[in-house]
């Protein structure tokens, strides 16, 4: 059995009222909203069931630049400039236009809370409760006591807490599930298979990160059972099952807002279909809501109108998760044997140079996001885009 660091029962006292700003969940999205809120004035309160970083939530497989341009790069435990794809019918390894890089869970989580000034208290939330009164606040009801604020965000993950209940369960709404193994030893290469061997719609992976590897199996269909074949994986790669990690992940986005809650990461159904990437997407929304918040902190705009600006960004950006959607549909459909050369014939350098690109470009890293006053003056003014520098960033990037 794993140590927590968690305090338990008797071990924490009650808890209750209120602060500036209320984030539930401390993971990558909920971070990344404190991060921003950083040197506002705000107080913000984090909560979490767990300590910060204790409960790894990912095969922590992150674009190398999103880890460089947030100042978490020391988090970084291997780098890969290609990716291994395996079917039944030959491999074909794909050279990226950028690395990707594999990370330590608990020292990232440590890197990006350095970089808040918020408080963090260890509670379950159970959902929203009445509020005290008609200020405007809201209030939220967890194991410890009530806690309110008038800006509150719910960055608890796929089961989107603080929603009025919508009845979104497993196996019937829209979800993926992962499961992996995390033995010991090392590897040169991020791999893939497209084997349905392991999975009759989704993908194999193994993810090594220095002295240890991150092998999974999700599979985009929730009826799928994805263990017997993690474990098949693992056996066939010659590795010991051990330190067993899974969960949920939603491939369709849902609202931005509710009911005055703020909603980011797998919340919102912020990963990305097809390819079930979900930490950058969730800092990148979470920088995002952060930024609109702090405005509200700075007297700037109400909470309706970040709640507007918000979600008219998180709208925005639909239609290229409802074309991951479409490839994560079509992928399946693909006759084993037409897969071999169909990987093979897009893995030529153009087309993947092209593809991976505009990949990146759903949620491009900030330049300097949490450091708004270090950016050149031209660059803070792009307001267009609520991320502003970072697509100069990407575009010399890719020169
Ligand atoms: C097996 C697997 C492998 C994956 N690998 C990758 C990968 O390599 N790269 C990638 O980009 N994405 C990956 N993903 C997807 C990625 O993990 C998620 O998209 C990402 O973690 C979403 O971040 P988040 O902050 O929104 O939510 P989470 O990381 O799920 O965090 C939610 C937080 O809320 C807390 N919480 C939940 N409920 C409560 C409650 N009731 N009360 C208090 N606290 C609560 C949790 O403890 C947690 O800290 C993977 C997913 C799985 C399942």
């Amino acid at each position: 059995m794993p140590i927590r660091a968690t305090k338990r029962g008797e071990e924490r006292g009650p808890l209750s009222g209120s602060c500036d700003v209320l984030i539930c969940g401390a993971s990558f999205a909920g971070l990344a909203v404190a991060r921003e809120l950083a040197g506002s004035g705000a107080d913000v309160l984090v909560i979490d069931r767990y300590e910060i970083g204790e409960r790894q939530t990912s095969a922590c497989g992150v674009p190398t630049e999103w880890l460089r341009a947030t100042g978490l790069i020391e988090a970084e435990r291997q780098r890969f400039g290609s990716l291994l794809i395996h079917t039944p019918h030959g491999s074909k390894r794909y050279d990226l236009p950028w690395t990707f890089s594999t990370f330590d869970y608990r020292e990232l989580c440590e890197l990006l809370w350095r970089q808040c000034d918020a408080r963090f208290e260890t509670a379950k939330v159970n959902g929203r409760a009445a509020p005290a009164n008609g200020d405007g606040a809201i209030a939220v009801e967890t194991d410890r006591g009530v806690l309110s604020a008038p800006l509150v965000v719910d960055a608890l993950g796929w089961r989107r807490v603080l929603a009025s209940g919508d009845g979104y369960q497993p196996p019937d709404a829209p979800l993926s599930r992962g499961l992996e193994v995390h033995p010991d030893g090392s590897g040169e290469d991020l791999e893939i298979w497209i084997d349905r061997r392991y999975v009759p719609a989704g993908y194999g992976w193994s993810f090594p990160a220095r002295d240890e590897l991150r092998i999974g199996v999700g599979s985009f269909d929730p009826r799928f059972h994805v263990r017997e074949t993690t474990e098949l994986l693992a056996e066939d790669l010659g590795r010991e099952r051990v330190r067993y990690q899974g969960n949920w992940i939603p491939h369709k986005l849902r609202r931005a807002t509710e009911g005055g809650v703020f909603f980011a990461g797998d919340s919102a159904g912020h990963c990305l279909p097809l390819t079930a990437e979900g930490i950058r997407t969730a800092i990148y929304f979470g920088i995002a809501l952060g930024r609109e918040l702090r405005a509200v902190q700075a007297g700037e705009q109400s909470r309706e109108q970040a709640a507007a600006r918000y979600a008219s960004f998180h709208d925005s950006h639909g239609w290229k998760f409802r074309w991951m959607l479409r490839a994560q549909r079509l992928v399946p459909r693909i006759p084993p044997r037409l897969l071999g050369p169909l990987i093979r014939l897009l893995g030529n350098k153009r087309f993947v140079d092209w593809s991976f690109g505009h990949y990146l470009e759903i949620a491009p890293p900030p330049a300097d996001s949490a450091h708004e006053q270090d950016r050149p003056r031209d660059k803070q003014d792009d307001a267009e885009h609520p991320l502003g520098a970072e697509r100069d960033l990407v575009e010399a990037e890719q020169a």
